[in-house]
C-alpha cells in the first residue's frame, strides 16, 4: 500500500533552465569584470508570523513593524533593482501576506526562479491561488520528525500540517523542497529519518544550514559555534548514513559544513529586502537599512564584515553567506565547477535562510 502510494506520488525536479540561466548570468558578470553581484534576492514582504520558533530572530527584531505588509509593486521593484535571477521569499511567514499570490504570480510570469519559504500551516490555502510552475518551488520548514519539529516551532500539530501540505503540493504538481536549521543538541538519527521521509515523499531536496546566533533570539544557547557546527555536520552529513537521501545544498557547501573546506563569506550574493529596506550588510545582520541595493556591493563594506573581521561573523556558516561563496569560488576553479555541474548544483547558491 505504502509502496503503491510512493509510486503514485510525483517527485519534484529542479529545472535544467535554472542551472543554465545562472551559469550564463555568472559568466556574463565575469566577462564584464564585475566582482560583487547578487545571485539570489531575499525578499521579506512581511515580518509577521503565525509561529514563534525558539531560534527565530526576525519576529523579535521587527516587532515595531510587525503589521507592515509590503505592497506588490514595491516587492517587484526591489527584485528588479537587485537583478538576481533567483528570488527567495521569506519573512515572517509569506503565506500570511494578503497579496502573496500576486507577488509570486508576477515574479513567475517574469521568469524569476522563485523559492517561497513557508512553515506550511497555510500553504494549502495559497496553492488555490498560485498555479504550479517550473519557476516556483515551495520550501517547507522542517526541523525534525514530529516531536522534534513541534518542539522547535513551539507548537503541537505543526509537523502534521506541514507534512500534509507537502503531500498536497506534490500531488498538485508543485516543486517542493524542505529546509532544516541545525541547532545545538540536534538529534542526528531523527534528522536522518526526516531526510529519508522527505526523500521518499518525493521532495526535490532537503536544505540544511546551521542557525545564526541572532542577538534577538530568545534562547541563544541553541546556536552552534563554528567548531561545533563542523562536528555536528560531520555526523549529519556522513556520506554512508545519508546515502540515497536527497540533499539540496551543493556538494562544495556540504563539504564546507563538514569542515573539509574553508571559504570567506560572500553575503553580497543574497541582498535582503524587508519592509524597512535593504538589510546592510547581510541577511543575518542589519546594522542599518538602506534604500539603494548597490550599497551592498561596495568593496569597502566587505572590509568590515566576514570571518575574522567582525566578531558576529565568527560562528556564521549560513548558506546565504557561504553556499554562494562555493559557487563564486568555483567559477575560477575548473575542478570545482565540474563538481557543481556534475551534481546539477549550479543553481544552489544559498536560496533559503532560516
Ligand atoms: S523561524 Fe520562520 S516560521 Fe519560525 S517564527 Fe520565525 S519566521 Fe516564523
Ligand atoms: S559571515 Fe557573512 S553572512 Fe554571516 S553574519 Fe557575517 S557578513 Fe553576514
Amino acid at each position: 500500500m505504502l509502496r503503491q502510494r510512493k509510486a503514485d506520488m510525483k517527485t519534484s525536479k529542479r529545472p535544467m533552465e535554472l542551472s543554465l540561466r545562472l551559469a550564463m548570468y555568472m559568466l556574463k558578470n565575469k566577462l564584464t569584470g564585475k566582482k560583487r553581484y547578487p545571485l539570489v534576492t531575499m525578499l521579506e514582504p512581511l515580518e509577521m508570523c503565525n509561529l514563534a520558533c525558539i531560534g527565530c530572530g526576525r519576529i523579535h527584531e521587527y516587532k515595531p513593524v510587525m503589521d507592515k505588509m509590503m505592497p506588490v509593486e514595491e516587492a517587484l521593484s526591489a527584485v528588479e533593482a537587485s537583478g538576481a535571477p533567483i528570488v527567495s521569499i521569506a519573512g515572517g511567514e509569506p503565506t500570511i501576506h494578503p497579496k502573496i499570490d500576486q507577488i509570486i504570480n508576477e515574479l513567475v510570469q517574469r521568469k524569476y526562479f522563485v523559492y517561497c519559504c513557508t512553515n506550511g500551516i497555510l500553504l494549502e490555502r495559497v496553492l488555490k491561488k498560485v498555479p504550479p510552475s517550473k519557476y516556483l518551488s515551495w520550501v517547507v520548514h522542517m526541523d525534525g520528525m514530529e516531536e522534534r519539529h513541534d518542539e522547535a516551532v513551539a507548537r503541537e500539530g505543526v509537523y502534521k500540517k506541514a507534512k500534509k501540505a507537502i503531500e498536497t503540493a506534490l500531488e498538485g504538481g508543485y516543486r517542493v523542497c524542505t529546509n532544516t536549521t541545525i541547532f545545538r543538541g540536534c538529534d542526528v538519527d531523527d534528522l536522518h529519518t526526516l531526510f529519508r521521509t522527505m526523500t521518499d515523499m518525493g521532495v526535490e531536496g532537503c536544505m540544511v544550514s546551521p542557525g545564526y546566533d541572532y542577538i534577538d533570539a530568545p534562547d541563544r544557547d541553541l546556536f552552534l559555534t563554528r567548531e561545533e557546527s563542523k562536528k555536528e555536520f560531520g555526523k549529519i552529513l556522513d556520506e554512508r548514513s545519508t546515502k540515497g537521501m536527497r540533499l539540496y545544498n551543493n556538494p562544495l557547501y556540504l563539504d564546507f559544513l563538514r569542515g573539509r573546506r574553508e571559504y570567506q563569506c560572500t553575503a553580497y550574493s543574497n541582498p535582503t529586502y524587508t519592509v524597512m529596506g535593504w538589510r546592510k550588510p547581510c541577511y543575518p545582520l542589519a546594522d542599518e537599512h538602506v534604500t539603494d541595493v548597490n550599497e551592498l556591493f561596495e568593496e569597502s563594506l566587505w572590509d568590515n564584515y566576514g570571518v575574522g573581521k567582525d566578531p558576529r561573523c565568527s560562528g556564521c556558516m549560513m548558506h546565504c553567506g557561504f553556499e554562494s561563496a562555493t559557487v563564486f569560488h568555483a567559477i575560477s576553479s575548473p575542478r570545482d565547477w565540474v563538481t557543481l555541474v556534475k551534481s546539477g548544483a549550479i543553481g544552489k547558491s544559498g536560496i533559503t535562510a532560516s
